[in-house]
């Protein structure tokens, strides 16, 4: 299995893709809403085929991404059957194995944080998504949500630190950036129940924290108990206009091959040089020619009745157009990807 690890900074979770090399099928674990346009965008990149989404509990502090995925990519959503949420295609329980392609995740309940809290493990006891129980070098909190840290004290105890001591162990959140602990680590050296810590020392410690409630939790509990659709029912990131899709760069692009059958759909801006359009790549058809060093300044020049697509010999100093027309607010943008080379590489005219 690979793995790739996302943070969403506003809430600081980690999101990972796990994908078995083998077949090209990757799950996606704890995704995050605000993050989908980044997720797809990898998943594209990559090449691999997403099956599914797997939350390892209702989340109190984000909405998770899991309905978005299924509506944009088809994947299934997998959840814990305790919460009884909406929209679950695979309900989990204890004991469950959770295959994509050839690789599989072991299913062990670890309630505690939440009574439904999952942690998901490689079949060889190699590596751990913990969620909210054990995190590095800390614990998710107990005092919502039906926790209980006697409950998280069991769980970790008898389901996590019997694990290898060299398994890793991939939390839900990190607050301070951490990315990656082991087992035999966090038996030593986790503060609140590492070492010799009893029972009594764990509940004390966790029913001390003293910390606010979080802010979003009225928004997302009830949003992650339909799995994050949205309460319209309508998917928030499809593009109108065309077949625009998101990099991971975080840019937005558009094929040649459309914008050659929509020519009149759409006003083309070529950002390169005057004589790079007398060149050899030459230009297309009724461009409009804005050099991208005097783009900032003649940003007013560029219609607004039609959509932009920027364009310049590979689809770099196209793609900082973009930037700069979306910073003065045209809000349908996109980057001719690959530029005048792959245009002229397809055969369309010029
Ligand atoms: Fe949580």
């Amino acid at each position: 299995m690979r793995l790739r690890q996302l943070l969403d900074v506003a809430s600081s979770t980690w999101t990972y893709l796990v994908i078995d090399e083998a077949s090209g099928a990757a799950a996606l674990i704890d995704p995050v809403y605000e993050q989908h346009l980044r997720d797809t965008a990898l998943i594209r990149e990559l090449g691999v085929d997403i099956v599914l989404t797997v939350d390892t509990h209702c989340h109190a502090d984000h909405v998770t991404g899991a309905w978005l995925m299924s509506a944009a990519l088809k994947s299934r959503i997998a959840f814990a059957a305790t919460y009884g949420a909406e929209n679950v295609d695979v309900p989990l329980a204890d004991g469950d194995l959770l295959r994509f392609g050839g690789a599989a995740l072991e299913v062990r309940a670890t309630p505690g944080h939440t009574d439904g809290c999952l942690t998901l493990i490689g079949t060889d006891h190699d590596l751990a998504f913990t969620g909210d129980c054990l995190m590095i070098r800390s614990a998710g909190r107990t005092d919502f949500q039906r926790g209980s840290a006697r409950r998280m004290y069991r769980s970790i105890t008898e389901r996590i630190f019997t694990l290898p001591d060299a398994c890793l162990v991939y939390p839900a959140h990190d607050y301070e950036g951490r990315t990656v602990s082991t087992v035999g680590e966090e038996r030593r050296f986790n503060p609140r129940i590492g070492g010799e810590a009893r029972a009594e020392d764990f509940v004390g410690y966790m029913e001390n924290l003293g910390l606010p409630h979080p802010k979003k939790m009225d928004i997302a509990v009830p949003a992650n108990l339909r799995c994050g659709r949205p309460e319209d029912g309508v998917y928030p990131y499809r593009v109108d206009w065309g077949p625009v899709v998101a990099t991971y760069a975080g840019l937005m692009e558009i094929g040649a091959d459309w914008v050659a059958h929509h020519r009149d759909a759409v006003h083309l801006v070529d950002v390169r040089a005057a004589d790079e359009l007398a060149g050899e790549l030459g230009h297309i058809a009724g461009v409009q020619h804005i050099p991208l060093d005097e783009l900032r300044a003649r940003v007013a020049e560029v219609p607004r009745d039609r959509p932009v697509v920027t364009v310049c010999q590979s689809g770099k100093r196209s793609g900082m157009a973009t930037v700069i027309l979306r910073a003065a607010g045209m809000k349908d943008v996109a980057n001719l990807a690959g530029g005048m080379l792959r245009w002229r590489h397809l055969g369309l005219p010029a």
